[in-house]
């Protein structure tokens, strides 16, 4: 485990006396079906500084309420981006020259955040004024996600891994299932009592949350082995996903192939499927 003090000179030592940390959300204006009201960028510190969590847009009014609401904390200590994904790295460029304050994330190569000054790994702590933030390691949206742990208050702040409302997209192209599903399994062994996500409002229910995702995963993975099983022959994507996505909304149908294909990994990995390609060199799956 390394130990990150992003601000020595800012640090106070103040005994047993630990200030309260103070947590602003600030919602960025990307509104959209996949961020919902948009993404959230959280302040987090004390009266000695703070780190922001995913500054998400470059608009200046957003910046601007970002900076302000720093400046009544002590200033930027550190930018911390929970995934390469645009609507959570957005505006901390911009953000970073300002303040002058480092990026942190968990990739920093052409596929991260290409202008982070150091990668954060598992466990790796950051401390702000008088908190300490923990890094969890947590991929599967995408491999280089992180959560952010605040173990003295419960607090996760969780990124893409859990959201408010609906499911969580995995494009396997640069996610995971195996590793989403391990990821939130992680949680349920923290005592988590304040569940942030990246979209929408605080979780009330942590650990009923966490288990919903995980139930809703496995859901899917019986109604794919279902789906093959009652078809006796070989499926393509196209004819699967209206079947295990039944219930979701048809314009949402090209964001779910990306999860069913991600699934499907999954279950070929675990030698429960099995797939070969027609002559369109599209892929069939079938039943191990
Ligand atoms: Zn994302």
């Amino acid at each position: 485990m390394r130990h990150l003090q992003i601000c020595h000179l800012n640090f106070i030592q103040r005994g047993t006396m630990v200030t309260e940390l103070s947590i602003v959300r600030l919602i960025a204006p990307n509104p959209s079906p996949l961020t919902g009201p948009g993404t959230n960028t959280f302040v987090a510190g004390d009266t000695t500084g703070c780190i922001v969590i995913d500054p998400g847009s470059a608009d200046p009014n957003h910046l601007a309420a970002i900076l302000n609401t720093a400046t009544q904390m002590g200033n930027v200590q550190g930018i911390i981006i929970t995934h390469a994904h645009l609507d959570h790295m957005g505006g901390a460029k911009e953000l970073m020259i300002t303040t002058g304050a480092p990026v942190l994330a968990g990739d920093k190569g052409p596929q991260g955040v290409p202008f982070a000054a150091e990668v954060v790994y598992d466990e790796d702590t950051i401390t702000v004024g008088n908190h300490e933030f923990m890094i969890l390691a947590t991929p599967g949206h995408r491999f280089d996600h992180i959560c952010l742990w605040h173990s003295l208050s419960g607090t996760l702040f969780a990124g893409d891994l859990i959201a408010e409302q609906g499911s969580i997209v995995i494009n396997p192209d640069e996610g995971d299932m195996r590793d989403y599903i391990q990821s939130l399994e992680r949680l349920q062994k923290l005592s988590i009592r304040n569940l942030w996500p990246s979209h929408g409002n605080l979780i009330s229910n942590p650990h009923v949350s966490i288990a919903k995702y995980i139930e809703h995963r496995e859901d899917r993975e019986r109604k794919i082995l279902l789906t093959l099983a009652n078809s006796g022959v070989p499926r393509t994507i196209g004819q699967i996903l209206p079947i295990v996505y039944a219930d979701t909304d048809p314009s949402l149908h090209q964001l779910a192939s990306q999860s069913l294909m991600a699934h499907l990994l999954k279950l070929e990995n675990e030698g429960r499927v099995t797939r070969k390609s027609d002559e369109s060199e599209e892929n069939l799956w079938y039943m191990s």
